[in-house]
């Protein structure tokens, strides 16, 4: 359904604008129809850019995304406006998505005015059918944003998006900014919405117990690029990239007889304004060769693939 074909963005800096800041620099995928991928790596990696990207909330240096047969990149603003409602995103702050003011049953029905997915006869149906929906009671309809809880609103959040009928639904961190104790209400929210409404979906998260739980496949970014991409419980189960490996070991155990050996990298994520050379992770990869410093591995595989020199 949705095919990502060498996106690329930088973003320009310094004094005229001469540097380039390559938060993504050649990233490929696909998503199938009702599928969920899931998009992870360290702060600053470019997965959120990626997501912008997709939806052209951030213009691309280059690249195509490819929904349908359309390439979103060549719509024009009126054309894209028209497809938009079909694609939603929902961000880390719930109470930055909802305007103020705007009691939440109105945040609900602003949509679906807007869009005339309902009369005005059945506007209140379809806000409680949606209210239920995402587990909020009748009563939160007549509450402002600022009177409800962050899970709550990210659940009016959630009702909003569904309000006009998406196929496609970009999840950018959408519980790092909840407690504990909210977190898992809302993923299981998501996981049910996605299979009421047979949902595609781009998961994007730092977290890997949430994408495991979430998605069907897992793309793993490293310094704006794809490092390894495959089923969900093939990577979880058999990485092959050491960058991966190393995410993987830093998930914390609740068995205290099972030790898991942690996997340190050295130093900090290179800036992305001056990439290294040939393998992007050479700088911090235990196992770097010299044609690591010099010849950029592709990523390769049959399903699931990687990029690096040693597999
Ligand atoms: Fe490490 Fe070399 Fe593989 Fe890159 S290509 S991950 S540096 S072994």
């Amino acid at each position: 359904m949705i095919e990502v074909s060498g996106l690329k963005k930088y973003f320009s800096t310094g004094l005229f604008g001469k540097k380039y800041i390559r938060a993504v620099d050649g990233v490929d995928f696909e998503i199938e129809k009702g599928e969920s991928l899931g998009l992870v790596g360290e702060s600053g990696c470019g997965k959120t850019t990626v997501g912008r990207l997709i939806l052209r909330l951030v213009e691309p240096t280059e690249g195509k995304v490819i929904i349908d047969d359309t390439n979103l990149f060549e719509l024009s603003k009126k054309d894209m406006r028209k497809l938009r409602h079909k694609m939603q995103i929902i961000f880390q702050n719930p109470d930055a998505s909802l305007n103020p003011r705007m009691r939440i049953g109105d945040c609900i029905a602003e949509p679906l005015k807007l869009y005339k997915i309902v009369s005005k006869e059945r506007m209140n149906d379809k806000i409680m059918e949606l209210i239920e929906t995402v587990g909020l009671n009748p009563e939160h309809v007549n509450r402002y944003p600022h009177e409800l809880s962050g899970g709550q609103n990210q659940r009016a959040v959630i009702a909003r998006i569904l309000a006009i009928n998406p196929v496609f639904i970009i999840a950018d961190e959408p519980t790092s900014a909840l407690d504990v104790n909210v977190q898992a209400q809302i993923l299981h929210i998501l996981r049910d919405v996605k299979d009421k409404f047979g949902l595609t979906c781009l998961f994007i998260s730092h977290d890997l117990e949430v994408i495991k739980i979430m998605t069907d496949r897992v793309a793993v970014m490293y310094l704006g690029k794809l490092v390894e991409i495959g089923k969900t419980d093939k990577i979880f189960n058999d990485a092959k990239h050491p960058y991966t490996k190393a995410l993987l070991s830093a998930i914390p155990v609740a068995d205290p007889d099972v030790k898991r050996k942690r996997i340190i990298l050295k130093g900090d994520m290179p800036n992305p304004m001056y990439p290294p050379s040939g393998c992007r992770f050479h700088t911090r990869c235990q196992y770097s060769e010299k044609i690591c410093e010099i010849e950029e591995p592709s990523l390769i595989g049959n399903g699931h693939k990687v990029a690096c020199h040693l597999q």
